[in-house]
């Protein structure tokens, strides 16, 4: 099999790297910071000095950046990847980006040959670990054809969705349910709590019911333990409800519960949580309750209204 080019070794770029390796790949691999770069060249991964470099000595070049721009820069800037690339190269881009993004990308490659996928991926760190990811491919049948192999060696479920694009789109369809689900569980698990009631106890009760979700099994455990090391960061959240409010616009969807909750993100990112995991979305609803000190307040207030209610009723029985 052809050399493998790898460029962004964050969170997710590292272990699906690792994992290209333990499938026997050779891999080049470049990083803008050089912690990332410095861990996996320990490993007997190559050093590539910048993208052009990498696209120069492989056939596919993998991208696993943050967004667009970052995108933008790996492929069109100076020592990008299209200064090194050749006729035939493969270029998969696997970073979560607009749709709209993966298709201008896409164009300038094909005029210099270069086929493109959009690819990007669900599941978060654990899954890239372990190689269970779900990735959602757009581009041509025989491009994708051609790379399915590779990627099933970093997911479990490999689709190709359809044209170039259609990876990201399907991807922004997946952060919209999952940021909505965060923040409809937070309301739940609030209003439960300042009712006296016990979160854990809520989710326990619920979780085999039609609430019960991967993201509610996921992520309540999490607001339980106040838990909210990343994960999935806040600030990369906003940006894919950013990006599905961009590409919604331009075909003029309204999406109003996910701009909604897109507000709630940019709240969190301007009082310092960006970098938490998007479970911290609970904290934003909390802070519209009263503080917890109030519940037995509440708790009382309830209590009360109910002794009154049974009241009356014995009184109409009598
Ligand atoms: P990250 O910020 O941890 O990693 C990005 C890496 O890219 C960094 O190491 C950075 O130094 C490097 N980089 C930035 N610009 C570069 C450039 N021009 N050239 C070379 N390297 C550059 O991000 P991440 O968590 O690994 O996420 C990557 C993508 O995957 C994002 O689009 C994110 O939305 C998506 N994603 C993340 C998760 C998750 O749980 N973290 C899950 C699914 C999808």
């Amino acid at each position: 099999m052809s050399k493998i080019g790898f460029i962004g070794l964050g969170i997710m770029g590292k272990p699906m790297l690792r994992n290209l390796r333990k499938g026997g790949h050779e891999l080049v691999a470049y990083n803008i910071h050089p912690a990332g770069l410095d861990a996996v060249v320990g490993e007997g991964v190559e050093r590539g000095t910048s993208c052009k470099d990498v696209a120069s000595r492989t056939d596919v070049v993998i991208t696993m950046l943050p967004d667009g721009p970052e995108v933008d820069q790996a492929v069109f800037g100076p020592d990008g990847v299209l200064e090194g690339a050749h006729p035939g190269l493969v270029l998969v881009d696997m970073s979560s980006i607009s749709p709209l993004v993966s298709q201008k990308v896409a164009a300038a490659c094909s005029e210099q040959g270069v086929n493109f996928l959009d690819a990007p991926v669900s599941g978060g760190e654990p899954k890239a670990i372990d190689g269970t990811l779900a990735i959602m491919v757009g581009g041509e049948q025989a491009v994708f054809d051609k790379v399915a192999p590779l990627l099933r060696l970093m997911g479990s479920s490999v689709v190709l969705t359809g044209g170039v694009g259609a990876g990201n789109v399907t991807k922004l369809a997946n952060q919209i349910i999952v940021a909505c689900n965060i923040a409809a569980m937070s309301e739940a698990l609030v209003l439960a709590d300042r009712c006296g009631v016990d979160s854990e106890v809520v989710f326990n009760a619920i979780k085999g019911g039609l609430a019960g979700s991967t993201v509610l099994n996921a992520k309540a455990p999490m607001v339980i333990a106040r838990n909210f090391k990343p994960g999935f960061r806040i600030r990369l959240h906003q940006k894919d409800l950013r990006n599905a409010l961009l590409t919604a616009e331009s075909k003029k969807v309204a999406l109003p519960l996910t701009s909604l909750v897109q507000q709630m993100l940019i709240a969190l990112m301007n009082r310092g949580s960006g970098d938490l995991d998007h479970s911290a979305i609970v904290t934003f609803i909390e802070e519209m309750a009263p503080k917890p000190t109030a519940r037995s307040t509440f708790a009382q207030a309830f209590d009360g209204a109910r002794t009154t209610a049974v009241c009356m009723h014995q009184k109409l029985e009598q």
